[in-house]
């Protein structure tokens, strides 16, 4: 049957990337469907019940910044909030949340069904409609036709995926999930470049079986006992009433004991014995792959994490495996605490399709057929966060070829590697493609310093606007904080003291010696053991700013409080951070500039590399291989020297 309905922009797949697609496509005012196997997972978390951590972090707030789903739905459902690497820089700080499974599902499933645009339709799609070189459209498992201008595709692992315990295995998409298998051979037969990658979850325990008095206790910030007083808030838009009740984790330790088990399951490992093909993510490694590959440890760390407030379940992190279930049932008891531990669902392995992320051009759609778009796990990454960030990226490029009316005036939009992570993310992808599962780490991108957790909405907020995906609650918030900022910042440097009105005690203690001359508060600021509070304490409180009063005790219960609250620290904290990185950050600016010619300069669409005999033959068929937008984009291609850029540099200026 032919859906009566003509859509705009179709997404397959609900997870973390088809929905932040799903989401923006139809803020931008497109007619938007999301097709997925089941409306009870929208949202789900495969694996660890975690949002954020360092790189991740920022992603989300990057999302958010553009009026994504992701960190709202995590204020909501965080049952443990923590600033990782808070005694370090502002570029490296990133929050991390433990989130409760089931309320981080409820929450993007109310904000998919409210959602002006957007139609939610449960079914698998085995097929995609083609015309031509171009999609028109998908076909579910019962043979419904939907059309389409174009088709987001975000189907995670479930694209032929297989699931190992042991030497057992068998087809699903995750646990409990059915696979893609339909779908993936169509994808096949358009001979779009693909591979095969792996990842791996642990074996999730009961609760009630684990003996918490024997294990170390890791509270969150903002609570007893936690790293920090203040507890953050993951949204531009959050607010701290409305997280719900806070929880700890714990942490245990692996032993030689549980060593021993493991090496004693390596014969039948499917990943020893050669039965998984698919690269796994380095940097969540398996616990065999970190027996294996790091003999010499005789311990590693693992964190309890709870699953909810409504269950027992916890997520043993650091124990990802696929040995099987008698290894499993051995190494989980062979940790203290866990001694009479009962496993809830086995670990497993899971092996997948994806495909080669450098045949997209810099929107996310396939060079081989328009109007087909890729994005997250799909197109070799792994995490919620990037495929998140991913998501609202492609679903913003399928809208705008669909004919989404804004105020953009391009026709795709890409943020560069000095603007966002997601333009570092996008631009590693097409650039260099993957090898193992990719990741987010903040040592990807060159302009970190810019590029915080904390300032993601001065970066892309107003980008967002543009797009149409922000709406006026959150352009308004922004725009509020924005002159807060502005204007405290003007007020530090109108504000003179000098020896003659500062009494030398006073300087002493906040400043830590007498000032010899006069000085703004905006240049005292910029001192590394000198901050704002301090400087508001000065005689008396004499240049505090009545409006932004100090942060209240967060025993305050009263939301306009609690609101006002993190707003007074968001905005003092951009006062702090433009003041003491000034210097650093102008230098990047510079940088940037410098290279923004070269960076940008466009490559002809049509050049023929082949006949840039200049070039060597290598050279020339990567170029023509994954035929690169820009000039930047080439030089970051592997293989791609900076000699072959000077020598295309050479080509290109003399109008060849
Ligand atoms: P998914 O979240 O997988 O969502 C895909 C969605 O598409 C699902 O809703 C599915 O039902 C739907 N779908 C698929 N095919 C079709 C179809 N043909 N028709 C209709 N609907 C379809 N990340 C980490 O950061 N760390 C980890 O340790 C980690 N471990 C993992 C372990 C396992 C076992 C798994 C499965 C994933 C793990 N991940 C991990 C990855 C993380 O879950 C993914 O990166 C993230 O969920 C990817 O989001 P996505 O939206 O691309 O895909």
């Amino acid at each position: 049957m032919l859906y009566p309905e003509q859509f705009d922009v179709i997404v397959v797949g609900g997870g973390h990337a088809g929905t932040e697609a799903a989401l923006a496509a139809a803020r931008m005012g497109c007619k938007t469907l999301l097709l997925s196997h089941n409306i009870e997972t929208l949202g789900q978390m495969s694996c660890n019940p975690s949002i954020g951590g360092i790189g991740k972090g920022h992603l989300v707030k990057e999302v958010d910044a553009m009026g994504g789903a992701m960190a709202l739905a995590t204020d909501e459902a965080g049952i443990q909030f923590r600033i990782l690497n808070s005694s370090k820089g502002p570029a490296v700080r990133a929050t991390r949340a433990q989130a409760d499974r089931v309320l981080y599902k409820a929450a993007i499933r109310r904000m998919l069904e409210n959602q002006p645009n957007l139609s939610l339709f449960q079914q698998a799609v085995d097929d995609l409609m083609i015309e031509g070189d171009r999609v028109v459209g998908a076909v579910t498992q019962v043979g419904i036709q939907f059309r389409a201008k174009t088709v987001v595709l975000t189907a995670g692992t479930f694209l032929d995926g297989k699931i190992y315990v042991g030497l057992n295995n068998y087809a699903a998409g995750r646990a409990g999930d059915p696979p893609a298998v339909s779908l993936s051979a169509r994808l096949k037969e358009l001979k779009l470049p693909q591979g095969r990658l792996k990842t791996g979850t642990p074996p999730r325990l009961d609760g009630r079986t684990i003996d918490f008095s024997k294990l170390q206790e890791q509270p969150g910030d903002g609570v007893a006992g936690g790293m920090s007083p203040v507890m953050p808030v993951f949204s531009f838009m959050g607010r701290l009433d409305m997280h719900p009740q806070q929880m700890p984790c714990w942490i245990t330790h692996t032993n030689e004991r549980t060593h021993d088990i493991i090496r004693s399951g390596f014969d039948r490992s499917p990943m020893f014995t050669g039965k998984i093909e698919g690269v796994g993510p380095r940097y969540c490694p398996s616990v065999e792959d970190k027996i294996n590959r790091f003999a010499d440890k005789d311990s590693h760390q693992i964190f309890l994490e709870p699953e909810g407030l409504t269950t027992h379940e916890y997520y043993p992190n650091g124990i990802s495996t696929s040995l099987p279930f008698d290894v499993q049932y051995d190494l989980v008891r062979s940790m203290t605490g866990l001694e009479n531990a009962h496993i809830l669902r086995p670990g497993y392995a899971i092996e997948y399709d994806y495909f080669d992320p450098r045949s997209l051009k810099s929107s996310f759609e396939t060079r081989q057929i328009g109007g087909l778009f890729f994005a997250g796990q799909i197109n070799g990454t792994t995490g919620y966060e990037e495929a998140a960030a991913q998501g609202m990226f492609a679903g913003i490029n399928a809208a705008l070829q669909a004919g989404a009316k804004t105020q953009w005036t391009g026709d795709t939009w890409m943020p560069g590697r000095d603007e966002a992570y997601l333009g570092v993310l996008v631009d590693d992808l097409i650039t260099k493609g993957v090898t193992e599962p990719y990741r987010m780490f903040t040592s990807r991108a060159e302009f970190r310093l810019q590029l915080r957790e904390d300032n993601a909405d001065a970066r892309l907020t107003e980008t967002g606007r543009k797009l149409g995906l922000v709406d006026d609650a959150r352009w308004d918030a922004f725009c509020r904080k924005r002159d807060a900022v502005s204007r405290e910042t003007e007020r530090l440097r109108s504000i003179w003291v000098n020896p003659n009105n500062l009494p030398a005690t006073e300087s002493e203690r906040v400043l830590g010696k007498a000032i010899e001359h006069e000085y703004n508060l905006g240049d005292l600021l910029r001192r590394p053991d000198v901050d704002y509070a301090g400087l508001m304490s000065l005689d008396g409180g004499k240049y505090a700013n009545r409006d932004l009063p100090a942060p209240v005790s967060r025993e305050t219960p009263d939301a306009a409080v609690l609101a006002q609250d993190v707003f007074v620290a968001s905005v003092i904290e951009q006062v702090e951070i433009a003041a003491k990185y000034s210097g650093y950050i102008t230098r990047q600016k510079d940088e940037v500039e410098r290279s923004a010619h070269y960076e940008n300069l466009r490559l002809p669409a049509e050049l023929d590399y082949m006949q840039v005999s200049a070039l060597s033959i290598e050279a020339r068929q990567r170029l023509n291989k994954y035929r690169p937008e820009t000039l930047g984009q080439a030089s970051r291609l592997s293989g791609i020297t900076p000699a072959t850029i000077s020598l295309l540099l050479i080509h290109l200026k003399k109008g060849n």
